[in-house]
């Protein structure tokens, strides 16, 4: 599993340029982006090309995996960043561990940790949560599974929903957390923007410079994140609240959690309220 760059080809790591180098297959996503590589110092990769993509990735495992049992070296790229990372690669790895081949990383750019890296955050866990839905009432559910999670939320984004994504993570999340808007990673137009997320769309419409490119976006932790207890007891009063009156659910979910039960009751009067 070879990682390629997210645009500066100067990112292409040695041991992931020899790996290529040396490889008899290369299983990539668009062959045609995985030769540019190789363009620019005329070294092409003596291997042939196998195109493996999120619509024949299946098959091509089982191909993959008969190579490999065969004595090949395959390398599997995608056409940038860290393969099997919102990207394909991860059905081969299952199927060569299932016939017993190993697997090896070569690890190198990943726009997610490389956005974390110079967001100047600081959040004790981060959550990947990879591309939200295309569409609104989806999008805005998904964001809603991940709103109380402690944790910073990492997702990719593209120019073309990235106004309509960053106002539903305001609608959702609320105005006050931080956003940051990593854009172009490594490229010409390397852009990094914070700012709480209720002024996140007017800055992305303020310029259309502002919308070009690949996204990542990142959200900071809630600012109080909630006790681990509470948490749990919350779950737990969500399920309860759609069955049971406030007190009787705060007494089961008290004895449940093993929680004061005023401590469950004003926990279950605030999810009413919501
Ligand atoms: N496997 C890749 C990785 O390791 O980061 C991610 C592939 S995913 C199909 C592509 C998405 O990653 C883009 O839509 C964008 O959200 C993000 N991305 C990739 N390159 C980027 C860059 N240079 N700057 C910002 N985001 C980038």
């Amino acid at each position: 599993m070879v990682a390629t760059p997210i645009g500066n080809l100067g990112d292409l790591s040695p041991r992931a340029r020899s790996t290529l180098e040396g490889a008899d297959w290369i299983a990539a996503e668009d062959t045609r982006v995985t030769r540019k590589l190789f363009a620019a110092d005329g070294n092409a990769p003596r291997g042939r090309m196998l195109p493996l993509h999120a619509h024949n990735e299946h098959a091509q495992a089982e191909r993959i995996v008969e190579l490999l049992r065969g004595g090949a070296i395959v390398a599997l790229v995608s056409d940038a960043g860290t393969p099997a990372i919102s990207d394909p690669g991860a059905v081969v790895v299952r199927a060569a561990r299932a016939a017993g081949l190993p697997v090896f990383a070569v690890p190198g750019p990943n726009a997610a940790i490389a956005a974390l890296s110079v967001s100047g955050l600081q959040p004790h866990a981060f959550l990947f949560c990879g591309f939200l839905p295309a569409t609104g009432e989806r999008r805005r559910t998904a964001i809603e599974s991940v709103r109380r999670v402690p944790a910073a939320l990492v997702f990719y984004e593209s120019p073309h929903r990235i106004v309509d994504s960053v106002a539903d993570l305001c609608t959702v999340l609320g105005g006050e957390r931080t956003v940051v808007l990593a854009r172009e990673l490594t490229k010409l137009f390397e852009s990094v923007h914070q700012c709480p997320l209720a002024d996140a769309v007017a800055w992305l419409e303020g310029d259309a410079d502002r919308r070009r490119g690949e996204f990542v976006l990142l959200v900071d932790e809630p600012a109080e994140a909630p006790a681990p207890e509470d948490a749990q007891v919350e779950r737990v009063l969500v399920e309860l609240l759609a069955e049971l009156p406030a007190s009787r659910a705060a007494h089961v979910a008290s004895r449940l959690c093993g929680v004061p039960r005023d401590q469950a009751y004003r926990l279950a009067l605030a999810l009413k309220s919501r």
